[in-house]
């Protein structure tokens, strides 16, 4: 997609549980020209989710009717069965309101958004403390069954073996300095410096 310098993405990548929800939602509360890029997804929706905010819920046929229309700058099957991608026309959504989209998205994924917008792109990726740590957050949340759960840990070991092709990496120890760390970051990208 041919794009102009000032159509910038911001791309936050993570193993599951490293806690780029939590650094997501502090980046979006500090800097209004942010916006969260909604992803279309396959599986099912949360209690705590809602349709069109967190995320397009499609079905498997609409998702594919999609990736034939391409309709997806990117698109994974992140977990078992399970795809997630995301809109090309949700970044025009958002730039076109003026904004920067924020992108929550899996390694693979981040790895091609990046290549393809390699000069208007910043990409962070978030590393969990240790494995063990990163079983006990998943395990927390309560929203895991045993497979799934060690589906993430094994996905989690394998993606932290891509870390270095991103722009900056963060150690997510403590989550208000981990905060802290991508705020500069992002301020930084924004104002072009
Ligand atoms: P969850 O099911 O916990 O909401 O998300 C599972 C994983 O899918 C997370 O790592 C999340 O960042 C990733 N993900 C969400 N949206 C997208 C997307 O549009 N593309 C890709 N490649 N991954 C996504």
């Amino acid at each position: 997609m041919p794009t102009s310098p000032d159509k910038k993405i911001l791309i936050i990548t993570a193993p599951s549980g490293a806690g780029k929800t939590s650094i997501t939602r502090y980046l979006l509360q500090q800097f209004p020209e942010l916006s969260f890029s909604i992803s279309a997804a396959t599986r099912e929706k949360r209690s705590n989710e809602r349709e069109g905010i967190d995320y397009y819920f499609m079905s498997m046929e609409t998702f594919q009717e999609k990736i034939r229309e391409q309709a997806f700058v990117e698109w994974e099957m992140v977990y078992d069965g399970k795809y997630y991608g995301t809109l090309r026309s949700e970044l025009e959504r958002i730039w076109k309101a003026g904004k920067i989209p924020l992108l929550d998205i899996d390694v693979k994924g981040a790895i091609h958004i990046q290549q393809q917008f390699p000069n208007s792109s910043l990409s962070i990726f978030i590393d969990p403390p240790s494995l063990s740590e990163l079983h006990r957050r998943l395990a927390g949340r309560g929203t895991e069954t045993p497979e799934s759960l060690q589906a993430r840990i094994n996905k989690a070991t394998f993606e932290q073996s891509f870390k270095q092709h991103f722009n900056s990496i963060i150690l997510n120890e403590d989550l208000s300095k981990a905060q802290q760390e991508a705020q500069k970051l992002v301020q930084k990208f924004l104002s072009g410096t």
